[in-house]
This record gives C-alpha cells, structure tokens and sequence, in this order.
C-alpha cells in the first residue's frame, strides 16, 4: 500500500481492491484522516480502506467521476479543492450552500452529495474539550473569512449564540458573511458584528466574549503573530484554536498562562470526520479511538 496515490491510480485502478474511501488534497502526504478513520473502520469490521489521494487543481471532477466507477462510497476534501469540489455536486447541504465549499462527498445513487462536517465538529469540540454550551454564549472567531472559520461561524450561527463577533484581516470577508446570515437565516442583526483584526478592535471586544476561536492560519509557524492581544484574556475566557499542529500554539499557550481554559484543534479533526463517517456508513464511530489513532 503507498503512503499517497494519484489520478493516475484512479485511472489504471492500481488501487488496494477494498480502496472505498479517501481523503483529496494538493498536497495530502501530511493528512491525519487515513490513521483516524482507518481505527475506526477496522474497529467495525468493515472491509474498507481508506486512501491519501494528491490531485492537481482542476481535476476534481474527473476524479469524482473515476471514483463513482471504482465503486468509491465518499471521501473527505481539504485544501486547496473545498470549492472546486463543491461545484462538482449534484446536491449540496444547506451549509454548503451557505458557505461555498464542501469537505465531505458522498457518492449516492449515482449522485454527488457535498456536505460540510468542519463547524458542527468544532461545537462538539468545544462541549468535549471545554464543557461549552454554545448556545447563549458570546463568541468571537478570528478568521472568519477563510474556509474553516466561515464553517464555524455558520454552525455558531445556527446553535444560537447570544453574541457572534467575526473577525477577519480582510474585514469585507466577515461583513459579507453577516449580510448573508441576515439575508438567509433571519438572524437578529443586533447579535452579529463583523470587524477587522487590529488590536485595537480585538481589544475593545474581549471583555464582551465568553469564548474565542482561532481559525486563522496565525500560530501554525513559530514565526507567526499571535491572532489575538493577549494581554486582554483572562480566566473568564474559554480559548479554542484551531490549530492542532504545533498542539500548543503560542495563542493557547499565553491564554493558559493567563488562567484561561485551553484546547487545541485535534478534537475538531476527530469530530469533523467522525460526522463524515456517519454520513458514509450511517454509523456513529468510535471518537475516542479515532482520538487515539493520531495523538
Ligand atoms: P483559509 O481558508 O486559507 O483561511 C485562512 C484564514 O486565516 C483567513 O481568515 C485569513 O484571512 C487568515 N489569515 C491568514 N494569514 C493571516 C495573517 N498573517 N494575519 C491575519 N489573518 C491571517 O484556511 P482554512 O482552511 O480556513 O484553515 C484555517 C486554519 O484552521 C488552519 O490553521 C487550519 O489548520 C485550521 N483548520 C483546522 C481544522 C480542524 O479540524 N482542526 C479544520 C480546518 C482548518 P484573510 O481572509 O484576510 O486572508
């Protein structure tokens, strides 16, 4: 078995016989998903193997159409082809709809289903990790504008938060997504607001937010910025980033310092493909062991 395969695998199917799910990204060498859901196929019994796929922009749909052929029940996408794998759906969920981008396709009766696993994997991080009620509370999520946050922000949304502030370094990201709850989802305004990421805004929030996300790309290098002034948490806030890989960010690392309750992003990857899962087989798998398969 290799470690990756490619279109040209798909084409002359030199695949493993049982190859029935994947993970497609450019590049997918790094992707954790083959380990995590592998433990919790065989935990199971199912007869299926799960499989790292590098495709090149602009080849998702013939990629789709090969794997219908060979019989593929799904896989999960990440970047660079959220988008472009939206587009090759047939039928999309209300939050693909919303959001423009997909991570989790099911290949059904001939169709190609998209859905979008990475915000209601993030709420039931936050319950796992943090013991968090999302609803009522007031959140702040930085990067709100990229694929991950506009996943998060849609499912916090929807869960009811008493206060949602996006933010996002380009700040017409996180004000088109406000309008679009507005228009789409009847949200009440006054418990919305978009804003930029300078440290003066982010500061004149903190003490009105209970919860604070990352979902910025910032902490991922140790030469990065942190994505939020620290200097303004405290042990009232609750600090999710996220990041998994470095597992302690230097954003979770100074909120810990500062008494608040930390987590990182792994509990969001478990969870995200745990809903993937359920949605190709119909059953709930085991988290914990998925957990462990990649810690
Ligand atoms: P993305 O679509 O490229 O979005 C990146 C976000 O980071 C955008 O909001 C971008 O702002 C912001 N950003 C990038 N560089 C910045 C900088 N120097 N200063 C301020 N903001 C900056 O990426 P993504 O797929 O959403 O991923 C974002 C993060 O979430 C990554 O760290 C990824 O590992 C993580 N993630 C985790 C999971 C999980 O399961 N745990 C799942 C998905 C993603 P602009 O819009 O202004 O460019």
């Amino acid at each position: 078995m290799k470690h990756v395969y490619t279109i040209d695998d798909l084409r002359d199917r030199s695949l493993p016989e049982n190859a029935k799910l994947a993970v497609l990204g450019y590049p997918v060498a790094h992707s954790a998903s083959p380990e995590m859901h592998q433990a919790a196929l065989d935990a199971l019994g199912l007869d299926v193997t799960y499989i790292r796929l590098e495709i090149e922009p602009g080849s998702v749909a013939e990629s789709f159409s090969l794997m219908q052929k060979l019989g593929f029940i799904g896989c999960n996408v990440t970047i660079p082809h959220k988008l472009e794998a939206m587009e090759c759906c047939d039928t999309l969920s209300d939050s693909v709809r919303l959001l423009g981008v997909a991570n989790t396709i099911h290949f059904h009766e001939g169709k190609i289903m998209g859905d979008n696993s990475d915000g209601p994997g993030l709420v039931k991080a936050l319950e796992e990790d943090l013991k968090l009620r999302v609803k009522g509370a007031r959140v702040l999520v930085l990067g709100a504008g990229g694929g991950a946050g506009k996943a998060i922000a849609t499912q916090l949304n929807s869960e009811g938060c008493a206060r949602l502030y996006l933010s996002n370094r380009t700040v017409s990201k996180a004000e088109l997504l406000v309008e679009k709850f507005i228009e789409n989802t009847a949200s009440d305004q006054t418990r919305l607001k978009a804003l930029g990421n300078s440290v003066s805004d982010l500061k004149m929030i903190a003490d009105d937010v209970d919860i604070i996300i990352n979902a910025t790309s910032q902490g991922m290098k140790p030469e990065d910025e942190l994505p939020f002034p620290v200097e303004s948490i405290t042990s009232k806030h609750k600090v999710y980033d996220a990041i998994y890989s470095p597992p302690c960010t230097k954003l979770l690392e100074s909120a810990s310092d500062r008494g608040a309750a930390i987590s990182n992003g792994l509990s969001m990857l478990v969870h995200q493909g745990a809903i993937s899962f359920e949605i190709w087989t119909g059953v709930a798998p085991d988290t914990k062991l998925m957990r462990e398969a990649i810690s």
